[in-house]
């Protein structure tokens, strides 16, 4: 087994905490070989890969799609993706829920939020979730669970910085933790990356997106 997959496994079982292993760019036959180290949740960015992936791979996969998504691609991964960790909008929301309806499942998703210092990143700001959490319509939304939250920390090398924003979004967790409803039921909290994934951890992750430290630099 790959030393560094099997250290990264240890560590993250010692923490509770959930390995989505991130597989973009990478060919079917370098993931075959992670699920058969037993890895079976793997992410990716783009809807066209993801569903190539799908349908070249064991059907026990869990996939989740962690990049920007596009309310016209919805539909594409609406019949199996797992978890969305990316959604960003109301609109998008609404969006999803319409095709897992269309589909007969409920889609569990994660609102993504901004806690980056980086203009490039999407997401959510605190004050954009909450509005939206406490949006009427999205109570009506009968096929979709918003379990949680995603944030990608700004790309750099302090790590006071990157625990600077991994801790707010721990907070505004645990806050809104306080307001579940039908849909939404806080339970995962999606951050840290191969760099930064310890850090992550401490702040209070359960769950995290490693995709180079496992698979190699892409
Ligand atoms: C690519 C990607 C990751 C994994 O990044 P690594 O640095 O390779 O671990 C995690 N989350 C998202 C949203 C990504 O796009």
């Amino acid at each position: 087994m790959n030393e560094t997959f099997a250290a990264i496994r240890d560590y993250l079982r010692q923490h509770h905490v959930t390995l989505v292993a991130i597989s973009k760019t990478k060919p079917a036959e370098e993931i075959r070989s992670v699920y058969e180290e037993g890895q079976r949740i793997f992410g990716e960015n783009k809807v066209q890969e993801l569903t190539d992936k799908y349908e070249a791979l064991p059907k026990d996969i869990q996939w989740h799609l962690v990049g920007h998504l596009q309310t016209n691609k919805i539909k594409f991964v609406a019949p199996f993706v797992s978890l969305i960790h990316s959604i960003d909008s109301l609109k998008l929301l609404e969006e999803v829920n319409k095709l897992a309806k269309r589909n007969g499942r409920t889609q569990d998703v994660l609102l993504q939020i901004y806690i980056a210092r980086e203009e490039t990143k999407f997401g959510l700001s605190f004050d954009e979730a909450r509005d939206l959490l406490f949006d009427k319509s999205v109570s009506a939304l009968q096929n979709i669970s918003i379990k949680g939250m995603m944030g990608m920390s700004t790309f750099t090398d302090d790590p006071i910085q990157v625990r600077k924003e991994f801790r707010s979004l721990k907070v505004f967790f645990e806050e809104m933790k306080s307001y579940r409803s039908e849909n939404f039921k806080p339970e995962i909290l999606s951050m840290g990356m191969s760099g930064d994934y310890k850090i992550a951890v401490e702040e209070g992750s359960n769950m995290v997106r490693i995709g180079s430290a496992i698979f190699g630099a892409r």
